[in-house]
C-alpha cells in the first residue's frame, strides 16, 4: 500500500530554473513510483507566489503536459514563508506525506529517497539538514551559524543548518495548521509539533540559474522575524538593563552626595547628575515591566495550540 507525496516547491519570478526543475522533479517522481514506494495519485505542486515574470505560464504548460504536475497560484507575493504554508495548506488533504523544497534545486534531491524511507519507516517529520556549507558565501555562512547560535541563546528550539527542505506527515501538517500565528517561522514552528522525527543530511548544491529572491534586507527581516516571534527575551533584557541602571544611579547618588558634602563639585552639578541616571533608570524598567505585559498579550495573541496529541488508547 504504497503513499500518495506531494513536493511542494514555492516558486517568485523563476523563469530560469523551472524547466529543468520540473524536469529533475519528474524524474525522481517516476523513479519513486517505479520503486513503489509512492502511488500515482503523488504530485509536484508549484506555489506561484505572485510572480511577475513567466513562472505561472510556465507552470500551466506543466500541468498540461503531465498529471504528476499540479499548480497553486496566490493573488500576490506573499513571501517564502507563507507560499510554502499555502502549498501545504492545499497539499495536506490529498497527500499522506508532502516535502517542501525550493525551486533552485540547491537542496539535494537525491535526499528525497531517505525521508520517503524514514516516513515509511514511521517518522511524521524529516528534517533536511546540510552537511557543510562550502557553496554559500562566507558571509552568509558566518551570519547563519551565528544565527543559528543565537537562537539558541535565546531558548529556541531550533535545528543546525536545516532550512525549509524537510518532509512532514498528514497529521503534521495538521497539527502544522493548527499554529494560527500570522507571523510564520516555519522552521521554529516545527521543531514545536513533536511526534518521530528523523534528520537527513545532504550536500548544498549552487543555485544552477537566476538569482538569490532572498537579499540580504529580507534575510535580515526574517532572521529578526524569527527572533522576536519565538522569544520574549529581548524584552527582558531591557528590563534587567533598567535595574542593572538604577542600581548603578544609587550608588553613584552616594558617591555625589559625599562629593558634595566635601565640597568637591559645583553647585547643581549633584543633583543633575543623580536625577539623569535615576530617572533613566526608572524610565528603561518600566518599559520593561510594561513590555513584559505586552509580551504576555502577544504570546496569548498567537493562539498556539497547547497541545497536540500523538495518540489515544482507550480500552
Ligand atoms: N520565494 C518565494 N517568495 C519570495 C521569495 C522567494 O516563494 O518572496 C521562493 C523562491 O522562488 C525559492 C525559495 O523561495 O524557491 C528560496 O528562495 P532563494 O533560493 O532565492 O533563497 P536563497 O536560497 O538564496 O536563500
Ligand atoms: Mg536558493
Amino acid at each position: 500500500m504504497s503513499k500518495t507525496l506531494y513536493i511542494v516547491v514555492p516558486c517568485y519570478n523563476e523563469q530560469e530554473v523551472l524547466p529543468e526543475t520540473s524536469r529533475r522533479l519528474l524524474e525522481k517522481i517516476e523513479f519513486l513510483l517505479q520503486k513503489q514506494k509512492i502511488n500515482d495519485k503523488s504530485r509536484i505542486l508549484f506555489v506561484d507566489d505572485g510572480s511577475r515574470d513567466a513562472t505561472w505560464s510556465i507552470i500551466s504548460d506543466l500541468i498540461e503536459s503531465n498529471e504528476y504536475f499540479a499548480g497553486v497560484k496566490l493573488s500576490r507575493n506573499k513571501g517564502h514563508q507563507n507560499a510554502l504554508l499555502a502549498g501545504l495548506a492545499t497539499a495536506k488533504d490529498r497527500c499522506d506525506a508532502a516535502i517542501s523544497l525550493d525551486a533552485d534545486l540547491q537542496d539535494d534531491i537525491e535526499a528525497i529517497d531517505e525521508m520517503v524511507d524514514n516516513f515509511i519507516d514511521g517518522c511524521d517529520i524529516v528534517y533536511g539538514v546540510r552537511s557543510s556549507r562550502k557553496t554559500d558565501t562566507a558571509f552568509k555562512r558566518t551570519t547563519a551559524k551565528g544565527f543559528y547560535r543565537f537562537m539558541r541563546l535565546l531558548g529556541v528550539d531550533i535545528i543546525d543548518d536545516h532550512a525549509d527542505y524537510r518532509l512532514m506527515s498528514k497529521r503534521a501538517l495538521e497539527a502544522l495548521l493548527q499554529f494560527e500565528e500570522s507571523n510564520l517561522f516555519l522552521r521554529g514552528i516545527v521543531p514545536q509539533i513533536g511526534f518521530k522525527s528523523a534528520i537527513v543530511t545532504y550536500e548544498r548544491h549552487e543555485r544552477f540559474a537566476g538569482e538569490s529572491k532572498y537579499p540580504l534586507k529580507k534575510m535580515l527581516m526574517f532572521a529578526f522575524d524569527g527572533i522576536t516571534s519565538f522569544s520574549v527575551k529581548p524584552i527582558r533584557f531591557v528590563t534587567l538593563a533598567g535595574a542593572l541602571i538604577f542600581g548603578v544611579s544609587m550608588l553613584a547618588m552616594v558617591i555625589l552626595l559625599l562629593q558634595k558634602l566635601m565640597g568637591y563639585t559645583v553647585q547643581g552639578w549633584t543633583t543633575l547628575m543623580g536625577s539623569i541616571w535615576a530617572l533613566g533608570g526608572i524610565q528603561l524598567l518600566s518599559l520593561g515591566i510594561i513590555g513584559e505585559y505586552i509580551g504576555k498579550i502577544y504570546q496569548e495573541t498567537k493562539r498556539r495550540p497547547k497541545f497536540i496529541i500523538d495518540k489515544i488508547e482507550i480500552k
